[in-house]
Parts: structure tokens; C-alpha cells; sequence
């Protein structure tokens, strides 16, 4: 089982050592190596970070070519990679960069992809594979009969993440990357970070806010719950397209879907397509004005009453406890 080690900046994304337990646990079960995929440039400590959280085996890509993720550069390298050793799975997180390499690699080796997985088993031999459907109102059960390798991404936070062993050993062996500069059709030219702002995919903690916090000052008592909670601030289309809040920080449908351990909702009514990108939060919070709001129904703990109230009451109680 092979998984790709996503990196930004020389910092793996949390998604790729869930990837790393889950084939782990493939493995354990019905033998096999865990091969982790690191392209990068100066990327040499990942492979070993990657065999510490679980893989046995890095094939180890460091180039400049390497450095900024680019599909034109990674897809070649990994199907590449993938035609020379045919391994039985990829498994990727289920990030922006991992939906846009799986499926591309997928086309290019004439296999299937699955994705956004929330669970996996083996039957058969073949990884049987759970992901939403319809919005989160179902569940489909997905395999990828015959075709090899079968490529699966996994929902960030949706499957544990490993705690790493220093102790464990295993090889690095280097490739080399699959094109020159040259042939690589797209170029980065420069990059800005969006400042302080935890990222909605990874935090534990989002706290999001609607058409009811009523203009983009509204996020403002929000802003302050995330900051003591260390949590991401995200955002109804409501909000987005009243244009209170970048698209950035959309949740649903057509946003970001999210697994936190803890969603505030605050003044969103839970429309089916906002559910649909949080529904599988572990915790979810409700605070609303309206006692019939359909987020009621999904959240387990619900807190009718005005957020300009609720969320400094809220952040105050936090306070008093955290410090
Ligand atoms: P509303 O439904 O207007 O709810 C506002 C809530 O705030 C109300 O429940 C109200 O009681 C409460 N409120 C008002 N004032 C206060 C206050 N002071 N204190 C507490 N509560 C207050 N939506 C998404 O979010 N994400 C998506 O990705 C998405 N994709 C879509 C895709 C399609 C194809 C379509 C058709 C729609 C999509 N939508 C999406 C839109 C979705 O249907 C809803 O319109 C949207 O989620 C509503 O946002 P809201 O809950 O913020 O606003």
C-alpha cells in the first residue's frame, strides 16, 4: 500500500500520517509494506518523519521541479513511479491537492478513484471503501474491482493519526522526477499566506458563522472565540456570498467539507447543503435565535438565544477556564 506524503513547505499535512495508519492497518492485516511517496525539494527529513509514523519504505523525490505541488509535476512522477512497482493501493488525503492528484494519476494508469472516504475494510482482497453521498444523507459502500492500483482519498480527520515511533527503520530509496523544468507547462510565481488563520481542514475546532451575524463586522465575537479556542473560523454561503467573508472560509456543498471535533454554528440556520460539509463534525454546537432552526436537529448541543450574546458569554467562559 503506497501514500502520498503531502507537504507544504517542508510540513507534511496532518492528512498524509492518517493516510500512513490506515494503510498500516491494510498491512497488518493482510501483509504487505507501507511505501509513503515524498516529492519535495530538501524533503530528505520527511522520509524519515514517514517511516517514524508507520511506512517501511520512502520513495524519496527531492527536486527543485519538486518544490511547489503542481499537478503537471506530481501526477507524471507518481503514475510513473506507480507503472515501475504496481502497488496494490495509493492512498492520499482528501485535500485540495490530494482530489486534484488522485484522480489525475487515476486517468493516467486507466484505474478508479475513490474519494472523500470517511472508512475502509478489505474484502476480497479489494479495499471496500465508505463515503457520503447525496449531501451526507447516505452512505455508499465503493470498490474498484480488477483495475490496480486502487487510488483512495481519505477525508482529513476521519481516521486516526498515528503517534510516531523514533525507534522504527526502514529504507529510503531516491527517484528521480519524472520531467524537466521545461516540460512542466505551469509555473509559481510567487505566494502569499494568508496571515494567522488556522486552516479549516486540519483544525480540531471551527467555529462558523451565518447570514445571522448580519454583516461582516458580525464576525467579530467569533473572531474572538476562535482566537482562545485555537480554532479555524468558517462561514455559511449565506455569508460568503453576501460577500461578509472570503470564499475561502466556506462550509457545504459547494465549500470545504469538515470533520472537527468540536463545530460552533452560530446564526446558520443548517441547510441541507451547509450540512453536507459538516454533518460528520464529532461535536456540533448550535447557537440560534430560532428555536425551530434545522441545525437543531443535528447538533447536540444547542443554544437558542442571540449570538451577539452567546458567543462573548461563550469566549468569556472559555477564557476563565483555559487560562
Ligand atoms: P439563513 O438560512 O438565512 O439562516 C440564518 C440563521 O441565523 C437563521 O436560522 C436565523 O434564525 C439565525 N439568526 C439571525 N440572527 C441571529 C442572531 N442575532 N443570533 C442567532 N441566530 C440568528 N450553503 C452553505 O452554507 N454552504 C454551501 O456550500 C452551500 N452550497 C449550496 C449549493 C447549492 C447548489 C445551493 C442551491 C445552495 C447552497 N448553499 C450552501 C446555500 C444553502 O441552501 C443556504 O441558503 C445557506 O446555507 C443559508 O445560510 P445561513 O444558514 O447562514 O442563512
Amino acid at each position: 500500500v503506497w501514500v502520498w506524503i503531502e507537504q507544504f513547505r517542508g510540513e507534511v499535512i496532518s492528512s498524509s500520517w492518517e493516510a500512513i495508519r490506515a494503510g498500516r492497518s491494510i498491512v497488518d492485516a493482510f501483509g504487505g509494506q507501507v511505501t509513503a511517496c515524498a516529492f519535495g525539494q530538501g524533503v530528505e527529513g520527511l522520509a524519515q518523519e514517514a517511516i517514524q509514523y508507520g511506512a517501511d519504505r520512502v520513495l524519496l523525490a527531492d527536486d527543485a521541479t519538486l518544490a511547489d505541488f503542481r499537478v503537471e509535476a506530481y501526477a507524471p512522477l507518481l503514475t510513473r513511479l506507480a507503472q515501475e512497482h504496481k502497488p496494490a493501493a495509493i492512498l492520499l488525503g482528501a485535500t485540495t491537492r490530494g482530489r486534484e492528484l488522485a484522480p489525475t494519476v487515476a486517468a493516467a494508469l486507466e484505474t478508479g478513484a475513490i474519494a472523500d472516504v470517511t472508512a475502509l475494510e478489505v474484502e476480497d482482497g479489494n479495499i471496500l471503501a465508505t463515503r457520503p453521498i447525496y449531501s451526507g444523507k447516505l452512505s455508499s459502500k465503493c470498490v474498484i474491482p480488477e483495475r490496480r492500483p486502487q487510488i483512495v482519498s481519505l477525508r482529513p480527520r476521519a481516521f486516526p493519526r498515528p503517534e510516531p515511533d523514533g525507534g522504527r527503520t526502514g529504507e529510503i530509496v531516491h527517484v528521480a522526477p519524472a520531467l524537466a523544468e521545461d516540460e512542466i507547462k505551469t509555473k509559481v510565481t510567487g505566494f502569499a499566506a494568508a496571515e494567522g488563520q488556522v486552516s479549516l481542514a486540519d483544525a480540531a475546532i471551527i467555529v462558523a458563522g451565518g447570514r445571522g451575524v448580519g454583516g461582516p463586522d458580525g464576525f467579530a465575537p467569533l473572531v474572538d472565540l476562535t482566537k482562545t479556542l485555537d480554532a479555524a473560523l468558517g462561514a455559511s454561503r449565506a455569508a460568503v456570498d453576501a460577500g461578509w467573508i472570503p470564499y475561502a472560509q466556506q462550509v457545504g456543498q459547494t465549500g470545504k467539507t469538515v470533520s472537527p471535533d468540536l463545530y460552533v454554528a452560530c446564526g446558520i440556520s443548517g441547510a441541507i447543503q451547509h450540512q453536507a460539509g459538516m454533518r460528520t463534525s464529532k461535536i456540533i454546537v448550535a447557537v440560534n435565535k430560532d428555536p425551530e432552526a434545522p441545525i437543531f436537529k443535528l447538533a447536540q448541543y444547542g443554544i437558542v438565544g442571540d449570538l451577539f450574546q452567546v458567543v462573548p458569554a461563550l469566549t468569556a467562559a472559555f477564557k476563565e477556564r483555559l487560562d
